[in-house]
């Protein structure tokens, strides 16, 4: 197997026509699949010299996180706690500190599990995912990005520069439940994002992890919270089990994650509009 080291985002994607290869960042997830046998590639092309994939940035409207960020810098992040709570939480509960110090933002969510810590805060943020590929540079709104499990709308040559979060005033929370827990894959994980202007909930998305084919948003779900606040959660659980599909696998039975789904969901949502000092 070779492995490339390019220099930048250009010779990365260059790197890939040539060879046909994979990009590798942190390596937490290829070298897995390498060392079990699952994935045996040609060549790896290796983003870490490449500047323009790191840093989290603060514009006006937005904030913009480099692919290569990874969950150590997400969890200790003052910006990100600031205004994207769920994400720093999300963060703080991947892996163990080996895996947060290499492992990124940008191949967690390439690597596209259903159980993808970042992911479910980044759908109900409502990320932005930046990809720069021969075609040029594309933006997909996160939703769009997850077409299976392990698998996204990302075409081989392209590579994610950076995610783009909007600064709307939400509030956001998370929750995984794993088999234990440190260095747990979630068995479930839920992350929500409102709006609260005066008192009432104004906006709210509703995110979902492991218990569908891919993370997902629950566009239902947040219709009916936006509707009657807290006062709508019994019958927003019940539109919740329409709209998640959980199976039954080595980490949960389909039963168990309903029932956590439910109890998270209302969880989250107490969370979200208890009075804030
Ligand atoms: C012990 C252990 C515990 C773990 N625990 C968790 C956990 O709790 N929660 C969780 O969500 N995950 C967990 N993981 C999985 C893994 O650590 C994460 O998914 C991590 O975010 C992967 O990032 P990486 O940089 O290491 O990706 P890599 O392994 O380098 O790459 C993953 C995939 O993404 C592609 N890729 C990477 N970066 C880019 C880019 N910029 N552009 C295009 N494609 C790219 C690669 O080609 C590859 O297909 C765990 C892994 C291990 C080994």
């Amino acid at each position: 197997m070779n492995v490339l080291r390019a220099k930048n985002v250009s010779e990365a994607i260059r790197m890939q026509k040539e060879t046909n290869g994979y990009f590798l960042a942190g390596g937490t997830y290829s070298m897995v699949e390498i060392n079990s046998e699952r994935f045996d590639p040609d060549c790896l092309i290796d983003l870490s010299l490449c500047p323009e994939l790191y840093g989290i940035r603060e514009e006006e409207a937005s904030v913009h996180i480099g692919a290569l960020t990874t969950f150590t810098e997400l969890e200790k992040s003052e910006l990100i706690g600031r205004l994207f709570p769920a994400l720093q939480k999300a963060a703080a509960e991947v892996g163990g500190p080996q895996v947060r110090n290499r492992g990124t933002v940008g191949g967690n969510i390439c690597a596209a599990s259903p159980a993808a810590d970042a992911a479910t805060p980044l759908l109900a943020l409502d990320a932005t995912v930046v990809a720069v590929g021969v075609n040029g540079e594309r933006k997909i709104p996160i939703r769009k990005l997850f077409l299976a499990p392990r698998k996204t709308c990302l075409t081989p040559d392209e590579v994610v520069t950076e995610i783009i979060l909007p600064k709307t005033g939400s509030r956001s929370g998370f929750i995984k439940v794993g088999k234990r827990n440190a260095l747990a894959v979630s068995s479930i994980n839920m992350a929500v994002s409102a709006v609260i202007t005066d008192g009432k909930l104004t906006d709210v998305r509703v995110a979902a992890g492991s218990c569908a084919p891919t993370p997902r948003l629950c566009p239902r779900t947040a219709a009916c919270l936006l509707a009657d606040g807290l006062n709508a959660v019994p019958t927003a659980q019940e539109i919740l089990m329409e709209e998640i599909s959980p199976i039954d696998d080595r980490w949960a039975t389909a039963e168990y994650r309903r029932m956590v789904a439910k109890n998270m969901l209302s969880a989250l949502m107490q969370e979200m509009m208890e009075e804030k000092a």
